[in-house]
């Protein structure tokens, strides 16, 4: 019987081995994670399931009834320790498993503040696990001070729910603004008044020099300006990497993550990748996404072509964010814009709009789905959207669909 097996149980791995049954597949499917959780989705992490607002059970993506009723062998808590392209095994321990194709979809690892300037101290967290948040959680109450370290979603979504639990929130970020890697000045400006307006101070400009402790847990924060600040716990939101360790110890092609083709395969013909972990042909350009729906989008694309069907995987980029009341929705890729034009919708809602040329290629839209809606069609058909229209809160964006 044929085998396949899956490396990494969160978003794309559990995507993938569902469409593999859902394709006909009818071989020995594998999904191993190093995780004990079922495969479960990650945004709630620093959203509903941090404020305390959401069951684990809703993070799980399928039952655990679901992997048995389609035959598919879960393997959780199991951290694979190599794989053998030559041979096609997969090493945990003493424990040698045989595949004859291989999909990889390890994800990502979030970077960790070094045991030199504090990072090992407790009361430290990042937010990538389960584990992790359940570590943090009860940290996060009424009176206590946190230091969130980076201004990038992550960052400010965990100060978002740390300031509506009634902590007191200090936010640092070593460049001139916040969101400065993925969007707009506009867009800063919008979250750093929203922020703001919730009692969160933000420091742009301002990095950690180091964090000091006492018996081994956190206690004070020293700023590179100088400033130091006492804190209960610090949430470090700087950035991840893709998880390309057992693909590169392998020999597999590497480049910003596990390079693949346009059919999600790497340089090995038998191995696969998607996700987070995987780099791929866009747009004459070579791009990793870090979101759920190119996890999904993927993996489902890499089920479909492992059992051969050949197909491109066309990226549409999109994502989301929630922040206080706001729900922020972005589709496109903004690289390289040179004009943001900003739409007023109704009461709240703002969107801008990202240019290069005349040509639209990306939007952030605060709670404003009618504006993201049209502009994410727009973007997909390869269409625009004239500027002087977008601008202008009276005009109505539908009939730039039909243009
Ligand atoms: C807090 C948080 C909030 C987010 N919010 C959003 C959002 O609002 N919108 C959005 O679109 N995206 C969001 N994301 C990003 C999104 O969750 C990821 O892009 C998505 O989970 C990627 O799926 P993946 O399957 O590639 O990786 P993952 O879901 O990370 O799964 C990879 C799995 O592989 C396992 N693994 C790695 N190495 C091994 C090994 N050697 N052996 C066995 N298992 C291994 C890991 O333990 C992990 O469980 C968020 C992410 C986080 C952390």
């Amino acid at each position: 019987m044929t085998h396949i097996a899956v490396i990494g149980a969160g978003q794309a791995g559990a995507s993938l081995v569902a469409k593999l049954r859902n394709s006909g597949f009818e071989g020995d499917i594998t999904l191993i994670g190093a995780e004990d959780a079922l495969p479960y989705q990650r945004p709630p992490l620093s959203k509903a399931y941090l404020l305390g607002e959401m069951q684990l059970e809703r993070l799980f993506l399928r039952p655990e009834s679901f992997y048995a009723e389609h035959n598919i062998t879960l393997r959780l808590g199991t951290r694979v320790d190599a794989i053998d392209p030559q041979r096609q095994d997969i090493i945990i321990g003493d424990e040698v498993i045989a595949y004859d194709q291989l999909a990889l979809t390890t994800g990502s690892k979030p970077r960790h503040l070094p045991a030199s300037v504090g990072g090992d101290l407790k009361g430290v967290h990042v937010v990538r696990d389960l584990r992790d948040v359940d570590e943090m959680a009860p940290e996060v109450r009424q009176g206590a001070r946190a230091l969130i370290v980076g201004g990038g979603y992550i960052g400010l979504e965990a100060a978002a729910v740390c300031a509506k639990r009634g902590v007191a929130v200090t936010l640092v970020e070593m460049s001139d603004r916040i969101l400065q890697r993925v969007a707009a000045p506009e867009t800063s400006a919008y979250f750093r008044a929203l922020h703001s307006d919730n009692g969160v101070d933000i420091r742009e400009g301002v990095g950690l020099d180091h964090l000091q402790g006492d018996a081994g847990r956190v206690q004070r924060a020293v700023l590179s300006d100088g400033s130091t600040l006492e804190v209960d716990f610090v949430v470090v939101g700087v950035g991840i990497t893709p998880a390309c360790d057992l693909a590169e110890a392998a020999g597999l092609a590497i480049d910003n993550g596990i390079r693949t083709d346009e059919l999600g395969r790497t340089s090995d013909p038998l191995i696969w990748a998607a996700g987070d972990c995987a780099s791929f042909p866009y747009k004459g350009q070579r791009i990793r996404l870090e979101s759920v729906p190119n996890a999904i989008d993927q993996a489902e694309i890499v089920a479909q072509n492992m059992l051969g069907a050949a197909k491109t995987y066309v990226a549409t980029p999109w994502f989301w964010s929630d922040q206080y009341d706001v729900k922020l929705q972005i589709a496109g890729l903004n690289s390289g814009y040179d004009t943001v034009v900003t739409r007023r919708g109704e009461g709240a809602a703002t969107s801008f709009w990202y240019y290069i040329g005349e040509q639209l290629v990306a939007v952030d839209a605060m709670n404003d789905p009618r504006a993201y809606m049209v502009a994410k069609r727009l973007i997909e058909a390869g269409k625009t959207a004239d500027k002087t229209v977008v601008a202008n809160p009276e005009a109505d964006l539908k009939p730039l669909l039909k243009a």
